[in-house]
């Protein structure tokens, strides 16, 4: 899979992405990243890409032609033109189920805004999608990029050690992850559950079933609405619900 990326900071992006998993994943060849500086497609003499909103109000609006050109650098010549996201409060709020539908991509462009964001007709023209990563205002589109190509990119085939971590992530049918534990088996008078060190595998599977189902009616009683539930979840849920009346 390959990211471009068009920000005016592709340091940020470089050293974010290169770093563990993902860094492993580009040395193995199975994701590959380009930066583009918006800055070198600057239109005057002074390396700028921001000027003043018509209208007046705060800020700068950075300016449609440089980032028009550094995208055109990407996809000028290509027959198919890779879907172009743009990071942005105001776009479609990044969740697991995007984060799957981006991985059957090959190729995406994801665009980082600054200042006061974009020229708007900038968006009309090459914007195929605005993607949020929440409800609250960065300074840049950096950080969002990096957080979508890093949940896109361990759901990409071998990039993860082993394959069933995503499996069983968080989000992954709908449900919050049980909880885990690791060595030693007691740790500041804390037990691991004895479940665990049975040996018993269905019972060690049904057990981390129902702490999810557990965890996510707690934590998260919004998502249990989409969950995708067995019928032995339900009666488990029935049976939880009954216990709390
Ligand atoms: N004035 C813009 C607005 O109110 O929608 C916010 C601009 S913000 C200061 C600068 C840039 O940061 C945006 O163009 C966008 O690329 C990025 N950004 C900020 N918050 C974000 C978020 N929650 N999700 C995705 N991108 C974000």
């Amino acid at each position: 899979m390959k990211f471009y990326v068009l920000t005016l900071f592709p340091d940020m992006i470089r050293d974010g992405f290169q770093t563990s998993i993902t860094g492993r994943a580009m040395e193995k060849g199975l994701l590959s990243l380009e930066t583009v500086n918006i800055r070198d497609f600057s239109v005057n003499n002074r390396g700028r890409v921001d000027d003043y909103p018509y209208g007046g109000g705060a800020g700068m609006v950075m300016q449609a032609e440089p980032v028009y050109r550094a995208w055109q650098s990407v996809v000028s010549g290509m027959e198919k033109k890779p879907r172009t996201l743009y990071m942005s409060p105001q776009g479609r709020v990044f969740d697991q189920q995007m984060a799957q539908e981006f991985s059957q991509e090959e190729e995406l462009i994801l665009l980082c805004g600054h200042y006061e964001g974009m020229d708007e007709r900038l968006i009309e023209e090459i914007v195929d999608e605005e993607v949020s990563i929440g409800d609250y205002v960065l300074t840049g589109g950096e950080l969002p990029a990096l957080v979508v190509m890093d949940a896109v990119s361990r759901l990409v085939g071998g990039v993860l050690h082993n394959e069933e971590s995503a499996e069983y992530d968080s989000f992954h049918d709908g449900l919050l992850e049980y909880p885990q534990y690791s060595r030693p088996e007691e740790w500041h008078g804390k037990v691991v559950p004895s479940i665990l060190l049975s040996g018993y595998h269905a019972n060690v599977d049904r057990w981390r079933r129902e702490q999810s189902l557990l965890r996510t009616m707690e934590r998260r009683p919004d998502l249990m609405e989409h969950a995708q539930l067995t019928k032995e979840d339900k009666k488990f849920v029935a049976t939880v619900q009954n216990s709390t009346k």
